[in-house]
């Protein structure tokens, strides 16, 4: 292992941070238990202050497909995934298109877009040394309880990727901005869409600093260029206040907040 100066002012999508040393895992260590392992930061707001973090080093960047088992790395980014499927003619990952980060974000955060989620086309994950199935593991709507560490997922081959869902998930991202972001900064509520109500307590397009609800889609919180941790928290918490104050539903973060 080693210590690397992570500038997340320039490394996470959502352009927030600053530089922080974070612990790089290899392949031989064994796992620290005292330090949040991270992904790429798609979908993350690191203030300055975080907890002592880690990532998974190249080690854990790689796809091996042997008598139809796939087995990938957790430090794979999705695009990877994505080339490697449309390469080899894998079904399954089409919905990975554009959904930026590492395997191992997805397999946390169940990523996923509409009814294409992760958890519906894994095997196994080897969570802190420990292969675990599918069926051992909780997951739900964008969260999953690992427990730990995951360094390597497992999937069961299906040939036939499809060009025709590949560019459907993509025309869906039209109403997505294309300025810097995290993603979808709330989950949906039950039965409801967070960027609706966001929308009806008047918050679209309200900006505080170089952050703001975009005008877009109001469920991305979009950052100008050199927004700050405390400008995004101060809009996160006043759309939390608002909403729980008009409808008194309490939308919670989809975006993991360090
Ligand atoms: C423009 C844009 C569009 C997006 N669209 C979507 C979308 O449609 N659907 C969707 O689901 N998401 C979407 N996201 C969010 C993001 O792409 C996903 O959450 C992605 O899976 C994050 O991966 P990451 O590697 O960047 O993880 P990070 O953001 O670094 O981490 C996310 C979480 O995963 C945990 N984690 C990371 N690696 C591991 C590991 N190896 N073991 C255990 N825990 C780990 C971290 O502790 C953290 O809690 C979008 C983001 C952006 C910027």
């Amino acid at each position: 292992m080693y210590f690397k100066t992570i500038d997340f002012s320039k490394f996470s999508s959502i352009k927030v941070g600053s530089p922080i040393e974070v612990l790089m895992i290899e392949r031989e260590d064994t796992l620290p238990v005292d330090r949040l392992i991270i992904g790429h930061a798609n979908n993350l707001l690191v203030s300055n202050n975080p907890p002592p973090l880690m990532m998974l080093s190249k080690d854990f960047s790689f796809i091996e497909l042997e008598k139809d088992i796939l087995t990938i790395g957790c430090a794979t980014p999705t695009g990877k995934i994505l080339s490697f499927a449309k390469k080899n003619n894998l079904a399954g990952f089409e919905f990975v298109s554009k959904l930026p980060g590492s395997l191992g974000g997805m397999i946390a955060m169940n990523a996923g877009v509409k009814s294409y989620e992760v958890f519906n086309i894994l095997d196994a994950v080897k969570i802190n040394g420990i292969w675990k199935k599918r069926e051992e593991i909780e997951y739900g709507y964008r969260f999953s309880k690992l427990g730990g560490v995951a360094t390597e997922v497992r999937f069961k081959v299906k040939y036939g990727f499809s060009k025709e869902l590949l560019n459907e998930l993509i025309n869906l991202r039209s109403n997505q901005p294309k300025t810097a972001s995290a993603g979808s900064a709330f989950k949906n509520p039950k039965d409801d869409y967070a960027g609706r109500l966001i929308e009806a307590v008047g918050l679209k397009g309200v900006s505080k600093g170089a952050m703001q609800w975009s005008e877009v889609h109001a469920n991305f919180l979009v950052n100008h260029g050199g927004g700050t941790f405390e400008e995004a928290k101060y809009l996160i918490d006043l759309v939390q206040e608002k909403v729980f104050k008009t409808f008194e539903v309490s939308l919670k973060e989809e975006i993991q907040v360090l």
